[in-house]
């Protein structure tokens, strides 16, 4: 069957809630990616997951042990590969226990609820507003959508959830949509879908010190910033703050979905037997794939992270059609002169591949990438936006 009447069959079949790019992948090696006989660099790392590339051998060696030992078992018994998993990620954090998940939305859904029954247990009922920051971007399921702080995703599915504020990120709106009902607040500290925005340190430390004097929870979404991507472990770490909940997925499981949705000594008791759950949360493979990714984000990678982001940032400033980089590591934002979207299409005739974010370019390549490949990728972007 052709390419084409295989992508036929996709919009049939498969619901259309994705505008698709016009290219069926079929597979690769580290940032290298071949679909309908053409060869891609890939700057866009699917969407910040696949942090070791495509195929990494190590990940494949610890997914293949584990899926020919026990794929499945629900959360009633006790597996290895999550209890490790989360051992590992308490040590590298200093946060205190984990709950598993599957994704990003459901990593912070459970902080959500976390945050909600931590006041209802100190304070009674009535105390649940979480503050979010305009331009927020934290998920598609019903409470993570109505705690995105973005006007265009609140149509359609009324009524959405209530008990959220947005703010802009200035400590000053922050204190002026702080009520007797605030239990929380949550924040990306690099706006990733918003358009790679970073949050100044002043503005995260002073909510920092808000939330810490008045007892409210501050929740960190690492789904897309966090496992390595900004060139630290999680990003909070280069703000100096500590986070009362941290979520993050996407990168966690190096291309299997996992969410975890961390909890400081403060949290660490709240969610109680039978108050959260989830099926597949911390399934076995995933956990087992997340555990080999993990155990490789050292000093040496975070340190190579912020090297390949400045020589990428260095080389796309001396491009006519580049006005901006922001971002942090390999989290990169790049505003040009031209559309976004069809500089992404004129990159992908070309063979590169990466994102957008509002109307800027994203770039979120697998944290191994090497430099040939980088160049790679670099020589089409000159062409692009020479
Ligand atoms: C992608 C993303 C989410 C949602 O993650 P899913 O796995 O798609 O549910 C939430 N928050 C942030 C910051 C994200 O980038």
């Amino acid at each position: 069957m052709s390419a084409q009447s295989k992508k036929n069959k996709d919009k049939k079949y498969i619901a259309n809630t994705y505008a698709r790019y016009d290219l069926m992948l079929q597979k690769g090696k580290g940032s290298a990616l071949t679909g309908e006989g053409r060869e891609f660099i890939d700057f866009g790392g699917g969407i910040a997951v696949n942090i070791f590339g495509a195929a990494d051998n190590e990940w494949i060696k610890a997914v293949c042990k584990q899926t020919k030992k026990l794929a499945h078992t629900s959360n009633l018994y006790y597996t290895e590969p999550c209890i490790e998993l989360a051992e590992l990620l308490c040590k590298k954090t200093g946060l205190k226990k984990v709950f598993f998940s599957n994704s990003g939305a459901e990593a912070n859904e459970c902080a959500i609820k976390c945050a909600r029954k931590y006041s209802f247990d100190k304070y009674g009922d009535g105390r649940y507003e979480i503050i979010t920051l305009n331009n927020s971007f934290h998920g598609r399921t019903m409470a993570t959508l109505s705690a995105t702080g973005q006007q265009h995703f609140h149509n359609y599915f009324f009524p959405f959830l209530e008990g959220f504020a947005y703010a802009e990120p200035e400590i000053e709106d922050i204190v002026n949509k702080l009520s007797g009902k605030t239990c929380a607040i949550m924040l990306e500290l690099v706006q990733g879908e918003g358009g790679v925005k970073v949050l100044t340190k002043d503005f995260v430390q002073a909510v920092d010190k808000l939330c810490k004097d008045k007892d409210i929870l501050l929740i960190i979404d690492e789904v897309q910033t966090g496992n390595g991507r900004t060139g630290a472990m999680y990003a909070y770490m280069q703000y100096a703050i500590m986070p009362d909940i941290m979520t993050t997925a996407k990168g966690l499981g190096g291309g299997l979905p996992i969410g975890a949705t961390l909890f400081a000594k403060k949290t660490e008791n709240v969610l109680t037997s039978g108050s959260h759950g989830s099926t597949f949360g911390a399934n076995p493979i995933c956990a087992a794939g997340a555990l080999s990714v993990m155990r490789r984000i050292d000093e040496k990678l975070l340190d190579e992270v912020c090297k390949k982001g400045e020589y990428i940032k260095t080389a796309l400033l001396q491009l006519k059609k580049v006005k901006e980089i922001t971002g942090l590591g390999l989290m990169l934002g790049v505003s040009i002169e031209t559309d976004a979207k069809e500089a992404v299409r004129q990159c992908m005739e070309k063979g590169l591949l990466l994102l957008t974010a509002k109307d800027k370019l994203r770039l979120l390549p697998a944290l191994n990438i090497s430099y040939g490949e980088i160049d790679k990728g670099l020589e089409i972007l000159k062409e692009v936006l020479e």
